[in-house]
C-alpha cells in the first residue's frame, strides 16, 4: 500500500515547495511510494469538497502530513489542527514552519501598526479602512507549528536542501522519524581560525571579506574572526544536504544569515550569538540591527513588539 500524503502551506513563501521539485529526477523514485492525497500547491482538492458545497474544510486521512510556514491566521490555525487530526506524523518543513521564519519578523509589531502601515501610511496608497470580510482575521503575532499543534519532526532550512528533503521524506515513507543533526554550521566550515584577535566593530555585509578567489576555502580566514555577522556558531548544520560539502553561504565566501534555526530546539539565536561575537573578540555594541539575528527564528515569543515611540 503507497504512503499516504497531505501537504499544506500556510505562512510562507512556496520555496519549501519550489525545494520540493529541485529533488529532480529522486523524486519519482520517491512518488512511486506514495499517493499524494491533498497539495494544494499540485493537487486541486478543494477544502469544501469537490463542488465547493461542503460547509466545513475537509482534509483527508493520511500518513504523513507535510506542513510549510507558520500559523499568522485564523484560517491556518484551523488548517494545522485539521492537519493534525488526519495525519499521523506531522512534519513542520522549511524554517518557516519550525521557527517563524521570514514571516514572524512582524513579531516586531502590533498588527495595528501594521494595519495603520499597509492601509493608511503607504507612500503612493490612498487610505483605507482595515479589512474586516472576506481576509481571515490575523492572530497577534507569526507561531511556529508547535506552538499551536503537536509536530513530529522537523526539516529545517529557508528552503530546507532538496538532499535534506529526500532523505528526511526517504525515512518518513519508511515509518521512521528523521533526526535532527546535533552541530552548528562551523562544524562542517573549513574557513581557517586564527583564534581572538584585537576586538574590533562588526563590519558590514557590503564590505568585502578577506580571500581569494582562485586559493580554497580553507585559506579564508573565518569570516567571524574578520569581524563579519556570521551565524555560523548559533545555527544548525545540514544546508549543504547529504553531500557533505561546506556550508552554502560559506562557499559563496558570505557569511551564514542563520537560515537553519537555533542549534538547539528551544535555543534562542540572538543570545548565543552575543556571547559568540564577544568570545571572537568582536565588538557588541555597535551591532547594527541585533534582532536581525533572529530574522529566521522569531517566533516562540523571541521577537515582540517594540516599545512605541513617543511623539
Ligand atoms: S522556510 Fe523559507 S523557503 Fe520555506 S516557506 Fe519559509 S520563507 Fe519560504
Ligand atoms: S563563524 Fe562562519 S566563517 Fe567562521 S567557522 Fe563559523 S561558519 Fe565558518
Ligand atoms: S550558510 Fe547559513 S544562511 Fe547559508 S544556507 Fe547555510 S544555514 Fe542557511
Amino acid at each position: 500500500m503507497p504512503v499516504k500524503i497531505a501537504a499544506e502551506s500556510l505562512s510562507g513563501c512556496s520555496g519549501c515547495e519550489m525545494s520540493l521539485l529541485d529533488i529532480g529526477a529522486g523524486l519519482l523514485g520517491l512518488l512511486s511510494k506514495v499517493e499524494i492525497v491533498h497539495m494544494p500547491v499540485l493537487v486541486d482538492h478543494k477544502y469544501f469538497g469537490e463542488d465547493g458545497g461542503g460547509d466545513r474544510i475537509d482534509i483527508p486521512r493520511a500518513d504523513i502530513g507535510l506542513i510549510t510556514g507558520g500559523i499568522r491566521n485564523r484560517e491556518q490555525l484551523r488548517i494545522a489542527e485539521l492537519m493534525r487530526e488526519r495525519c499521523r506524523v506531522v512534519v513542520a518543513m522549511g524554517t518557516c514552519a519550525g521557527y517563524g521564519g521570514i514571516p514572524a519578523l512582524i513579531n516586531l509589531f502590533e498588527n495595528r501598526d501594521l494595519f495603520g502601515r499597509y492601509y493608511r501610511t503607504t507612500e503612493g496608497t490612498d487610505a483605507a479602512p482595515d479589512p474586516d470580510r472576506v481576509v481571515p482575521a490575523l492572530l497577534d503575532r507569526t507561531y511556529a507549528l508547535d506552538e499551536k499543534i503537536k509536530v513530529d519532526a522537523w526539516i529545517p532550512g529557508c528552503p530546507p536542501h532538496p538532499g535534506g528533503i529526500a532523505s528526511a521524506l526517504g525515512l518518513l515513507i519508511k515509518g521512521k522519524i528523521p533526526a535532527l543533526p546535533v552541530q552548528s554550521v562551523c562544524d562542517s566550515c573549513p574557513a581557517r581560525r586564527e583564534g581572538k584577535g584585537a576586538v574590533q566593530r562588526v563590519r558590514r555585509f557590503l564590505r568585502n571579506a578577506r580571500y581569494s578567489a582562485d586559493q580554497p576555502l580553507s585559506d579564508m580566514q573565518c569570516l567571524l574572526e574578520q569581524g563579519f555577522l556570521c551565524l555560523g556558531p548559533v545555527t544548525l548544520a545540514g544546508c549543504s544536504g547529504s553531500s557533505g560539502g561546506p556550508p552554502r553561504c560559506i562557499e559563496a565566501r558570505v557569511p551564514c544569515r542563520g537560515c537553519y534555526g537555533p542549534v538547539r530546539r528551544g535555543g534562542n539565536q540572538l543570545l548565543d550569538m552575543l556571547n559568540a561575537l564577544a568570545s571572537n573578540g568582536v565588538e557588541i555594541r555597535n551591532l547594527p540591527d541585533r534582532f536581525s539575528v533572529l530574522r529566521f527564528s522569531g517566533a516562540h515569543s523571541r521577537l515582540r513588539p517594540l516599545a512605541r515611540k513617543k511623539k
